[in-house]
This record gives C-alpha cells, sequence and structure tokens, in this order.
C-alpha cells in the first residue's frame, strides 16, 4: 500500500512538471493567455472553493465563457497543484458526441497534449482512453452505461454533467442516478453547467447547492425579422401575405443591372418561405394574419439571396446558418456550390456543422479563413450552446429545430422539424456578437416569435417513456413510478402507466415489471423498442437488409412525396413498387431502386422520376449504416454473417418481421360487396390515409392491417400499414416467451401449409435457440 502511494505521488509530481514546462514554452503561454482572457478564468477561485466546500456546485455563464474547456481543466489542474494529479478521475458528460469530441480534443491542445493522454474521450463505439486519462469527456448516455456495472462509480472523484439547461431525458435521468448515489459516496464532487439562468430549479433539486455566476459580455447583435430584410431590399409585407414593391430606396443594393427581374426572384422566393410554412401551433390571432402560409422546408432561395448579400454588401466576419438538420444542410450545400459568388471557393468558405459529421471536417470549423475568404458555417441547433465558432459575426436563423414530440395518441415519437422557443432564438441571435458588434436574420416575421414558447419543454415531458422505463429497469432502480416521482420535473403518472403497459405487450416486461430477455437486448438499442424489435427480429432471421431500410424509413420524413398538383402521377408511381399491400415493402422496393440508381450516379432522376425525396433516400441510406453498428454492439449479429441470404426478401417473414415490431398497432379488415372497412379496439372504424397503397385497392386478401402511426383530424387516420394473416398475427403480435414458442411450434404443422414456406420452421429453430 505504502509502495502504491509513493506511485501515485512520483507520478502526481511529475504531472505538475509537465504541465508547468508546457505552460513556460511558447506555444503554451499563448494558450495561457488565451484561457485567461475567458471570462470563466476570472472566477477560477470562486468555483474551485465552492467545490472543495460543497459536494453539488452549479455554474452557469454565457456560451462561449469557457464552461465546457476550462472548469475540467481547472479541477484538473488544481488536483495536480496539490499533488493529487494521479488520484483524481474526472468524468464530463456532453449531450452530444459531436461535443464530445470536440471539446476533448481542444482541451487536450490547451494542455499541449495528444488526446488519451491525461484527457481522453468516449462515445459510442469510438473513445480515446490512456493509464493517465484524468479527464475523461464521454455522452450522457456512456456514464449511464457505466452505471449499468458499476453503481458507484468507484475510483471517479468528480462528475461534471454539461448543458443541464437543455434539460435532454438523459441528462434529467441521470440527475436522479447522481441524486441517489451522492450520500453513498460522500467524498465524490458533482458539478453542474448550464448556459441560461435558470439555475435555481437545479440548485433547489440538490436541496439548495451553490450557484456560481460567470458573468460574460456580448456585444450588441442587430436584429432583423422578416418584415426588416424585405424592406432592406425595397419590398413590403401586405397585410395579405402579398409581396409588394413599393419603390422603396433599396438599402440593399444588390439590383443595380436588373431590378425587376430581382423583385420577382425575391419576391418567389420569400412567398415560397412563407407558403412552406406551418403555423397550426400558433395563437389564432397568428393563425390569421399568417393563414396562408405554411413550414416544412425554409426557403432555400430565400437563404441564399441573404448570404449573396452578406458576401456582396457587408464588413467581414463568418457567418451562421442554422437549419433544422442534417438533410436540409447538406441539401442547401449542394445547392449553394453550385451559385456564381457562394460557390466560388476563393472567396467563400462554406462548411456544415452537424451531429455526424467527419471530425476532420468539424476542425475547420474553428480555423480562421484566410482574408477576403468568408467563411459560413450551415448548422443545427448544436451551435446553439455546445459549439462556439468565436469569428461569428452575421447569423441567420430560421426558426426551427429538429425535437422530439410526443403524440399522445399513439405512443410514437418522431424527429420532426418545430418551432424553437424565444430562449433559443435569442441564444442564436447572441452568437453573432462575441467578437464585435452583429447582424442576425430571423427567417419569420416578428409576429410569429411572439409566438414561440418562452422555454421548451423539458424531453421527459414531452416526448413517450418506454425507452427510459427500460432503462430505469436494466440500472435495476427499483419501481419505475417511484423513481420517476424524484425527477427534477416528474412526468404525468398517466404517461409512466401507458409506457409501462405497453412495454408488458410487447413483450419487453413481464407482469411483475421485470425486464424479459427481450427487453434486456432492446435496452440496448437506443430506439423507439418497436423499431428495436424489427431489428432484433431481423437480425436473428437473417433478413436485416430489407428491414434496416423499413427502420431507417420509419425514422426519417416521408420519402414518397405528394406535390398536391401531381397527386394522382404520384400515387401511381407508389403503387409500381408495391405489389404485396404493404407500404413497407413498397419502401424497400423504392430505397433498393434508388440505391442502384445511385451506384450509376442517377439517384437524382431516380427520386425524380418516381417521386421519391432524395434527401430521405440518403438519410435513410446513412440511418441504415448506424442501426446496423448498433445491432452489432448487442452481439445478434455476427460479422461473418451477410445481411442477407436467399429467404431475407420472403415476403411472409418480412410480414412476420414488421407485425412483431408494429403490434399492437393493427386493426382489422371487414369486407362488404365493393369495399371494406377498418376497425381497432380503440378507435373503432378508422380510415387509411390517402397515400398509402392499400388505400387504392378495394379487396384486400388479409384479415390484419400492423400500422405504424395513427393521426387523428376528423376521424382516425392511419399511416403506413402492411396487411397480415391470422397466423402472423397469432404467432409473432404480442409476446414470444419461450414456453410459447415451444407451444407454437407444436401448432406449426398445421399452419405452414397456409405459409407455404418451409423457412418457418427453420427460422422458430433459431428464434428458440437466442430467446
Ligand atoms: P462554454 O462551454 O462556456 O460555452 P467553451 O468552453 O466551449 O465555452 O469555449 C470557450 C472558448 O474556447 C470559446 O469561446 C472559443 O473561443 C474557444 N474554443 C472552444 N472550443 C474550441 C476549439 N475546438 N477550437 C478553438 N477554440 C475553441
Ligand atoms: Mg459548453
Amino acid at each position: 500500500k505504502a509502495s502504491m502511494k509513493k506511485i501515485h505521488w512520483e507520478r502526481s509530481m511529475q504531472m505538475q512538471t509537465e504541465q508547468q514546462t508546457w505552460q513556460e514554452s511558447p506555444e503554451g503561454r499563448k494558450m495561457l493567455e488565451f484561457r485567461c482572457s475567458l471570462p470563466a478564468y476570472k472566477e477560477k477561485d470562486a468555483i474551485l472553493s465552492a467545490i472543495s466546500q460543497n459536494q453539488v456546485v452549479i455554474v452557469s455563464g454565457e456560451t462561449g465563457c469557457g464552461k465546457t474547456t476550462q472548469i475540467p481543466q481547472f479541477i484538473l489542474e488544481s488536483e495536480i497543484e496539490y499533488i493529487r494529479g494521479d488520484m483524481c478521475s474526472i468524468i464530463c458528460t456532453q449531450p452530444r458526441r459531436i461535443s464530445v469530441m470536440a471539446v476533448s480534443e481542444r482541451v487536450a491542445a490547451e494542455r499541449g497534449e495528444l488526446l488519451g493522454e491525461t484527457v481522453g474521450y468516449k462515445v459510442r463505439l469510438e473513445g480515446v482512453k490512456g493509464r493517465d486519462t484524468h479527464l475523461l469527456f464521454c455522452t450522457t448516455g456512456i456514464l449511464l452505461r457505466r452505471l449499468l456495472v458499476d453503481r458507484n462509480l468507484k475510483g471517479i472523484t468528480h462528475v461534471i454533467v454539461d448543458e443541464i439547461h437543455e434539460r435532454g431525458m438523459n441528462e434529467d435521468f441521470l440527475l436522479i442516478v447522481l441524486k441517489d448515489l451522492l450520500p453513498r459516496r460522500p467524498e465524490l464532487r458533482l458539478i453542474l453547467m448550464s448556459a441560461t439562468l435558470d439555475a435555481e430549479l437545479f440548485s433547489s433539486y440538490f436541496n439548495g447547492a451553490p450557484l456560481v455566476h460567470i458573468p460574460g459580455f456580448t456585444y450588441p447583435v442587430h436584429t432583423h425579422f422578416l418584415e426588416n430584410i424585405l424592406e432592406m431590399s425595397g419590398y413590403r409585407l401586405t397585410p395579405d401575405n402579398q409581396i409588394d414593391d413599393y419603390g422603396q430606396e433599396r438599402t440593399w443594393k444588390m439590383n443595380k443591372q436588373a431590378p425587376r427581374k430581382r423583385k420577382s426572384q425575391i419576391a418567389s422566393a420569400v412567398e415560397d418561405t412563407l407558403r412552406s410554412a406551418d403555423f397550426q401551433e400558433f395563437s389564432p390571432e397568428t393563425q390569421e394574419s399568417l393563414s396562408c402560409w405554411n413550414p416544412d422546408c425554409i426557403g432555400f432561395n430565400f437563404i441564399e439571396y441573404i448570404l449573396c448579400h452578406i458576401c456582396e454588401n457587408e464588413r467581414p466576419g463568418a457567418v451562421l446558418v442554422f437549419m433544422t438538420g442534417w438533410d436540409d444542410i447538406s441539401s442547401l450545400k449542394d445547392k449553394l456550390q453550385s451559385h456564381p459568388i457562394l460557390g466560388n471557393t476563393s472567396r467563400v468558405l462554406l462548411l456544415a456543422c452537424h451531429g455526424s459529421m467527419a471530425s476532420s471536417e468539424q476542425r475547420l470549423i474553428f480555423d480562421k479563413p484566410e482574408d477576403g475568404v468568408r467563411k459560413i458555417v450551415l448548422a443545427t441547433n448544436i451551435a446553439e450552446t455546445s459549439i462556439t465558432i468565436d469569428d461569428v459575426v452575421f447569423v441567420i436563423d430560421c426558426g426551427k429545430a429538429k425535437e422530439t414530440s410526443y403524440d399522445a395518441l399513439n405512443n410514437t415519437p418522431r424527429l420532426l422539424p418545430s418551432w424553437i422557443s424565444k430562449v433559443s432564438a435569442r441564444q442564436r441571435r447572441g452568437r453573432a456578437g462575441r467578437v464585435q458588434p452583429g447582424e442576425c436574420y430571423h427567417l419569420y416575421p416578428r409576429c410569429v416569435y411572439d409566438a414561440f414558447a418562452d422555454y421548451q419543454l423539458p424531453e421527459i415531458l414531452r416526448t413517450p417513456l418506454q425507452s427510459l422505463c427500460l432503462q430505469i429497469k436494466s440500472l435495476k432502480l427499483g419501481s419505475i413510478s417511484e423513481f420517476l416521482k424524484r425527477a427534477l420535473q416528474s412526468p404525468e403518472l398517466l404517461a409512466v402507466q401507458n409506457a409501462v403497459e405497453y412495454l408488458k405487450i410487447i413483450g419487453a416486461l413481464d407482469e411483475n415489471e421485470n425486464l424479459t430477455v427481450l427487453g434486456r437486448y432492446l435496452t440496448m438499442l437506443p430506439m423507439e423498442p418497436k423499431l428495436g424489435k424489427m431489428l432484433i427480429l431481423g437480425a436473428i432471421l437473417n433478413c436485416l437488409d430489407p428491414i434496416l431500410t423499413i427502420v431507417a424509413g420509419l425514422s426519417v420524413r416521408d420519402p414518397f412525396l405528394t406535390p398536391l398538383d401531381k397527386k394522382d402521377l404520384a400515387d401511381a408511381a407508389k403503387a409500381h413498387f408495391s405489389r404485396d399491400f404493404s407500404d413497407h415493402l413498397a419502401l424497400v422496393r423504392a430505397y433498393e431502386g434508388w440505391r442502384d440508381a445511385e451506384r450509376d450516379l442517377a439517384g437524382y432522376e431516380y427520386c425524380w422520376k418516381n417521386f421519391l425525396s432524395a434527401q430521405s433516400m440518403k438519410a435513410i441510406d446513412s440511418l441504415r449504416k448506424e442501426f446496423y453498428s448498433l445491432l452489432n454492439d448487442t452481439g445478434l449479429v455476427d460479422s461473418n454473417i451477410t445481411m442477407y441470404n436467399s429467404w431475407s426478401y420472403d415476403e411472409h417473414l418480412l410480414r412476420a418481421i414488421i407485425c412483431y415490431g408494429l403490434y399492437p398497432g393493427i386493426c382489422s379488415v371487414l369486407h362488404n360487396e365493393k369495399s371494406f372497412s377498418l376497425k381497432t379496439m380503440e378507435d373503432g372504424q378508422v380510415l387509411l390515409h390517402s397515400n398509402s397503397v392499400n388505400a387504392r385497392d378495394s379487396r384486400i386478401p388479409y384479415p390484419w392491417l400492423v400500422f405504424n402511426e395513427k393521426i387523428k383530424v376528423n376521424s382516425v387516420f392511419l399511416r403506413d400499414s402492411t396487411a397480415i394473416s391470422d397466423s402472423v398475427l397469432l404467432l409473432f403480435g404480442g409476446t414470444i416467451s419461450k414456453g410459447e414458442v415451444d407451444g407454437h411450434l407444436k401448432m406449426l404443422g398445421g399452419y405452414l401449409e397456409f405459409f407455404m414456406n418451409p423457412t418457418i420452421a427453420e427460422m422458430y429453430r433459431s428464434l428458440r435457440r437466442e430467446l
């Protein structure tokens, strides 16, 4: 023991010497100077003394003040100073994987080290950590997973939970677990960091934990709403939302040569933007004043127009464009690259910043471009608080972000663009004022901003709780409802009961709320349980290629486009992919056609011809890879086994897997003379959405439909559906426990004829092995 102590001490001494040497080197001195210039530096002593005197400390401060990069270092440096460097182990969590990588790399650089020395990182499937790593950045999910095997976080001295103001589900969940842990680990220190000043809530949650606020400074930002942008271009929004050229002197002098032509371009771009906005969620007055607008996409032409204005007329400075997601970003980037001004690489450096970008691309975002080159970064809301780009002077804000929203009707979360909150809009605007006074262009009128919610609801209150409940169970945290009562803001009891009930129905929990084998596999797949179920059975039955497409397809915007004026043509194009009474299988065919065309670089033409969204196809393509690697983690796919074999495309088998995932989303098909009617248990009569391939047939030769989603308008409509037989429902609806498999196997003889497929027997044999 004594010799261990000596080793620790020697290593700690060494850490101190190394750090001193670095700080005295020319680069080290420069880095230190920069660090000392950050607002966080001035609060260093206050922060450290609060941490030494309290088990929990909350730190808040403007984005970019140095919380994420500096505070973990302050702690590390203070431990080193007290010759405890080798004894400390600091974990700092981030909500997103990309900030883990960016921040850890930055912190290592500030310390003059490579990643994997004192500073390491860990995200799913990737990480760098060495024997001497004492500061580890990881995603919140990674820390939750660690708690699975290490309930007391043995050996960890400090846990820092960053970006708690975002109120993500994982963070709220982690806080309950840590709160329970604190009494068991009295020497453990917990530091919570937040951008906006909602810190009182956290302080009272942790029994009056002290707050340290880092005062920040930002330059004023000039704000333009849509009407101001129009006015500067010499136009005006009339009360009925038409664009009117009222002959005003233009402030934006872009239209010297061909004013008339210019006008029509801008006018139509803006009108497009307005038309494509969905203002249903707003107050009746706002809706009234915006009645002819409708959002799914933001007006790309309009963004292009503003970017052009900035490049042509404005002072130097980088531009940050907030968009909804990766698909929008990549389409806009393609579009801008072919623009005469914005695509000119000697004048413009065009970059993307989103959750799934490569780390080489990431670094470029922080670099200053050469003189005369303007940096334009197209970003998702990760650039709102987690990533700070220093030289931004102009911000363009589309007003939307993708968030999961809870549809209480059918418990389905979907990642859809929705309006941001006032806090987010202010945060986005603030990004323009970091180095000098800035400009912010909001692509929506003032009245829309006024109708934004003040704050966004915490995720735990707006998304279904099924995955969270599974996690609570896998961490053995006792009764789900009791546990969730201890949350910062508890979800409604009904929402909790719904989730537990659903998990029992699909066989992830048994009657006593214990995890089943299936449940345990589902906890390894961070996605909706129904998608996880499909992937699991798809893997067991070796049908992954088509099933990955279906699961990815259920996670993106509907790839089948139906322009209102060409609905018949679009429906016919979709029908072309359908021969088996299944929207899901139609998607598989559409995707495979696209994949073949894309190989010959004809993906766009293919999409155009078939009324498909090329963006959605690309998104499906990348999600497939992501889901495959998730599945790999569970050990259910063997890398020796290919994604498909001769029966992977067997229609009956695929129907069975779809049913296994979508159950209990099921309705019966009742035929009368000419057509059929549909009924579900809960709603009675339901209708098919007119885009469904099943809506076009008057006879469905199956007694049941499984569906992914119900929408209530006046009646209840089912979106994508797949027809299934009695036997598929019998065998794949609900739970498959080991006993039932045995029972079913006995009956299977009779059904084999019905399936007309001998592979079912083989499939059951492998199911039996796995479950
Ligand atoms: P906070 O967490 O308070 O938002 P950060 O600690 O992330 O702030 O960043 C503090 C400052 O460090 C930023 O304003 C920026 O100047 C600089 N910085 C952060 N990350 C990087 C990076 N990867 N490259 C260059 N500079 C960075
Ligand atoms: Mg930060």
